[in-house]
């Protein structure tokens, strides 16, 4: 454990710096805190409640290239001709192994105990069987340094959700403010070895106070089914931010994107969609499943609760409040999914 001031704070960003990482860590832009790359000119902010953005934003980015692959598509004067396989043979397709994994390792520097656990989340899903390349490729070699939390917004109930701490493995750093300084201890060899320490110490984490606690009943699905949000979304806009904000959301689609003027090469793309856009569940053939906001809204419930519960053990929510904090109307589902008792 050392006591440090702030410069030497930063000195530990500069550290990791030299070793490879690209530091990520919050930082005030334009009003509102985010995580962002610390470079330079970024500032890093120790004291603030939440961002806007979260670890999966660097983790699982919002868009990125799969691989690429060849057509045989043509571009005539009456438009794209393309050859299809069942008509005039094998399938004129070709993958072109152009997988290219992603570079660089990730040091996450002051995030907060429910931002780590929405890293645990994450891992449960891309890292299970099949792994996702991508993901794996950015999560192995990534570097934590927690920012223990004093104390909740009126948004915040991770401990509600039991995301108050950090789970196991989870840190290489554990970072407290007191006084003017920061109370720094390594959780892990290479926490260690950025602070010239020995060995790897046990901590009484801080467990934040929340101005808010609730109790859910959100077991299954049938609980979630008899109640009726019509009156909490009355304001619903249907604008998504509640899933893009949301630290855990990691639903996507997978696009198949080229230019018109050379319709042959063609890049496969993964970009983020939200299961708040009647899009997300929509088929061929016109049907759409979840067709009302309502219904969305359930759906999304269920996911982060008894789903997730059923699927990986967990809780697919942190308690962050991001959707609710960073919602254009402050829809609140907190008490459609049970009471609040503190
Ligand atoms: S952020 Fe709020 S208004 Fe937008 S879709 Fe979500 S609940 Fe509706
Ligand atoms: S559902 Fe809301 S409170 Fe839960 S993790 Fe997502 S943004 Fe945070």
């Amino acid at each position: 454990m050392a006591k440090l001031s702030w410069h030497e704070i930063l000195g530990l960003i500069t550290e990791l710096q030299k070793r490879g990482f690209d530091v990520v860590g919050p930082s005030s832009e334009g009003g509102v805190v985010k995580l962002l790359p610390l470079e330079e000119n970024t500032k890093l902010e120790t004291n603030y409640v939440r961002t806007l953005n979260s670890p999966k934003d660097f983790l699982l980015p919002n868009k990125e290239r799969l691989f690429r692959y060849k057509s045989t598509a043509t571009v005539t004067s009456y438009g794209l001709k393309i050859r299809f396989p069942t008509v005039e043979g094998p399938c004129p397709i070709t993958i072109v192994p152009e997988y290219s994994p992603p570079r660089g390792r990730i040091a996450f520097f002051g995030i907060h105990p429910c931002m780590v656990n929405s890293i645990r989340y994450l891992d449960k899903v891309m890292l299970s069987d099949p792994a996702d390349p991508y993901y794996k490729a950015r999560r192995e070699g990534l570097f934590i340094a927690v920012l223990e939390c004093d104390e909740g917004d009126e948004y915040c109930f991770c401990k509600s959700v039991g995301c108050e701490k950090v789970p196991n493995g989870y840190a290489d750093l554990s970072i407290k403010k007191e006084g003017d300084g920061f109370v720094v201890t390594p959780r892990s060899p290479t926490g260690s070895s950025l602070l010239m320490e020995e060995g790897v110490e046990q901590i009484e984490e801080t467990i934040p106070k929340m101005k808010e606690e609730y109790l859910f009943d959100a077991k299954d699905e049938k609980s979630i089914d008899l109640k009726d949000p019509a009156n909490l979304l009355e304001d619903c806009t249907i604008c998504s931010s509640c899933t893009v904000v949301c630290p855990t959301c990691y639903c996507s689609d997978i696009q198949d994107r080229f230019s018109l003027m050379d319709p042959s090469n063609v890049e496969r793309i993964r970009t983020r969609m939200s299961c708040q856009r009647k899009s997300y569940s929509s088929i061929a053939g016109g049907v759409t499943f979840l067709r009302t906001k309502n219904e969305r809204f359930k759906w999304r419930m269920k996911h982060k609760f008894p789903f997730s519960e059923r699927m990986y053990g967990i809780s697919g929510c942190v308690g962050c409040g991001n959707c609710i904090a960073f919602c254009p109307s402050r829809i609140d589902f907190r008490t459609f999914l049970g009471r609040r008792v503190a």
